[in-house]
């Protein structure tokens, strides 16, 4: 037959090379460079920054420093006029105290006439005024304002002076030169704004690159940023210099490091949690796959028909076996609910019960049923069911497997039906060894029926016959004519072939009918009966015949038993008794003998089939007994007779509703 379609179990994708990690990296990596890369940027951008505002802060410093001398030169220029047109004496001596007094810059204001000696001289008192004083050389004789070269003052190194000349003209003859006495520490301490001075340093240098003043109010430069800007005056050139306090940027805030570096650490432990976790999941995953597929070939390579349902009884799922089984495909089945359609119409009603049963949550664990295939043919079928739990511990349907027990319904029968004919088989046998005897019995009443026949013959034929004479004879022929009938009808039924059905049955009915031919028996061994029925016995539901035979075979190896036995002991007792210790109230049935016993070497095979000790015994008997007694529900003992000899024992279970009264009674 072919498989029905049976949803396979999807194939997992095989693992990923490795190079699926290569964007995320890419794209971490491209993450962390930009990251490095910016702070970076940043620092660049902030040193041009702070490298252009000090190249315009320079610039507008010179531009200060070049518009005080322009406005000095200008004053300077104008007191030059006023002196040259005849302005002199005091009141220009105060004229140029008030200059040097307001112009902190300047140390000196100096008058010389046209032969270079000293005419006025201001200062403002200071000492570097008063070093300056000393230097008196006469000033060179200039067509045009112009400055000196910065110099410090005689036999000293510094502080460094400037001088700025205005040559005195009165019409076309020079007249004299007007001196002003610039300190160079003191131009940049005035004319360079606090605000500069407080973040870099200013060094104004001469034309030889030589250091004439300086001012680090803010602390000494760090050569990071500079810049240098020439202050070109007329006759010397002075260069200012800038250098900012400031260093470098740092390329990076604390913050941002420890926040860049959190970030970079946080990223690669989570990327490497990822990686493990994924990689745990992959281990999984080939763990399960490998389950699945243990599990799904042995689902698909057992010959037991599997089926789960959840708890309103959908069909969940089905193995192969099962599709097999019933000829139906596995989509066919999940999903459905009742009634299914492997359900055989007949049996609906039962179905419906035990499903509803399987509802209330009381599946019966294990029951035969009957199946329906798909092509209509019933079969037997043995179910076990058991509840479906998941992992929680909480049921969610139910699993049942099904086996097919059509095979061994038929071995069941077969073995049967050669029970019952190998049963049947032993009676004839048992009736073929009593042949004799049956013949000896029958003989008896043919012989009476006879005689009685011949002597009313003769009674009528003398004439003598009157009618209750003749109304005795036949009658007891008639009577003899029945114990001949009786007899064949009890060989009969006991060797006739039959199916084994049970009826209620009294002790008494059983040796009655029994006790004909084990007297047979007896009489032909010279062995005397005895029985005895305890009284109030409970029936049996039993197989008369079984019964019959289990009870003639027992007799028979009784008697049998006790050929050798001195001729008083030579007693067969059959007895009936209640025996109410079991679980089950029974009747025990006893065959007692004070026959040659069973020794150890016999006692070990005793109930094999085929075993005797009897040069023509079968050894069926005790064979066929057991598997008759064990057929009512009984068990059949032996045990050896203290009074010598052997007591077979065989229980059967009672009618369960006389056993309690029997108990009782
Ligand atoms: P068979 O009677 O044909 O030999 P059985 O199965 O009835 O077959 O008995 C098997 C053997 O058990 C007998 O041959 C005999 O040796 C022994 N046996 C059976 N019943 C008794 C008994 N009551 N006393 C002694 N031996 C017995």
């Amino acid at each position: 037959m072919n498989r029905p379609a049976f949803p396979s179990i999807p194939a997992f994708p095989a693992r990923k090379p490795h190079w699926r990690w290569l964007l995320p990296a890419l794209l971490i990596g491209l993450f962390l460079s930009t990251v490095l890369w910016l702070p970076w940027q940043a620092q660049r951008m902030e040193s041009g920054e702070r490298q252009e505002q000090l190249i315009a802060d320079t610039l507008w410093v010179e531009q200060t420093i070049r518009f005080q001398f322009a406005r000095d030169e200008e004053s300077f220029r104008l007191i030059a006029a006023e002196i040259a047109s005849g302005f002199t004496g005091a009141k220009l001596r105060d004229r140029l105290d008030v200059v040097v007094r307001s112009n902190r810059e300047l140390s000196r204001l100096a008058q010389y006439d046209a032969s270079g000696h000293l005419v006025l001289d201001v200062d403002d008192g200071s000492t570097a005024a008063a070093m300056v004083a000393v230097h008196g050389n006469p000033p060179p004789v200039l067509k045009i304002p112009q400055y000196s070269n910065p110099f410090p003052p005689p036999g000293r190194r510094a502080p460094f002076f400037m001088d700025y000349y205005v040559p005195l003209y009165a019409g076309e003859t020079f007249v004299g030169t007007l001196v002003a006495t610039y300190s160079l520490q003191d131009v940049l301490a005035e004319m360079v704004p606090w605000w500069f001075a407080q973040d870099n340093e200013i060094v104004m240098l001469d034309r030889d690159e030589n250091a004439v003043a300086k001012r680090d109010s803010g602390g000494p430069g760090r050569g990071v940023y500079t810049h240098s800007r020439a202050l070109d005056l007329p006759g010397n050139q002075l260069t200012l210099r800038t250098n900012s306090v400031k260093g470098t940027p740092k390329l990076m805030p604390s913050l941002l490091v420890a926040s860049v570096i959190a970030l970079s650490v946080g990223l690669a432990w989570s990327l490497w949690a990822l990686w493990r976790d994924i990689n745990r999941r992959l281990a999984a995953e080939g763990a399960l796959r490998q389950q699945v597929a243990f599990r799904t070939a042995m689902e698909n390579s057992l010959m037991t028909g599997l089926r789960a349902r959840d708890l309103e009884g959908r069909v969940t799922y089905v193995n192969p076996a099962f599709c097999d089984m019933v000829g139906i495909p596995a989509d066919e089945l999940i999903g459905k609910r009742p009634p299914m359609p492997y359900w055989a119409p007949e049996a609906l009603g039962e179905y419906q019960q035990r499903f509803s049963q399987v509802l209330a949550g009381r599946a019966t664990p294990q029951y035969e049923t009957v199946f329906l295939r798909a092509n209509g043919e019933r079969f037997p079928v043995l179910i076990f069911e058991s509840p479906l739990v998941d992992e929680t511990g909480r049921q969610t349907g139910w699993m049942g497997s099904i086996l097919d027990i059509s095979d061994r319904k038929k071995a069941e029968d077969l073995n049967r039906r050669q029970q019952e004919k190998l049963q049947s088989s032993a009676r004839l046998a048992t009736m073929g060894e009593l042949a004799s005897t049956l013949a000896h019995e029958l003989n008896q009443p043919l012989a009476a029926i006879s005689s009685y026949a011949t002597g009313a013959l003769n009674l009528v034929k003398n004439g003598k016959a009157n009618r209750e004479m003749l109304e005795s004879a036949l009658e007891k022929a008639a009577a003899q004519a029945q114990r001949a009938g009786q007899i064949i009808r009890s060989v009969h039924t006991f060797v006739k072939r039959r199916e084994p059905s049970r009826e209620p049955l009294t002790m008494h009915d059983l040796f009655n009918s029994l006790l004909p031919l084990v007297e047979l028996q007896a009489r032909e061994h010279f062995v005397a009966t005895q029985i005895h029925i305890a009284p109030g016995l409970p029936r049996v539901l039993a197989d008369r015949v079984l019964l019959e035979q289990v009870l003639l075979n027992l007799t028979r190896n009784a008697i049998e038993a006790m050929q050798h036995t001195a001729p008083e002991r030579r007693i067969l007792r059959m007895t009936a008794e209640a025996d109410a210790a079991g679980v089950q109230a029974s009747v025990v049935v006893s065959v007692i003998d004070h026959g040659h016993g069973i020794p150890q070497d016999v006692a070990e095979r005793l109930f094999s089939p085929f075993f005797s000790t009897k040069a023509e015994g079968m050894g069926m008997g005790l064979n066929i007994c057991r598997t008759a007694v064990e057929f009512h529900g009984g068990t059949l003992v032996y045990a050896p007779n203290p009074q010598g000899g052997t007591i077979f024992r065989f229980s059967l279970p009672a009618l369960v509703e006389e056993a309690a009264s029997a108990v009782q009674g």
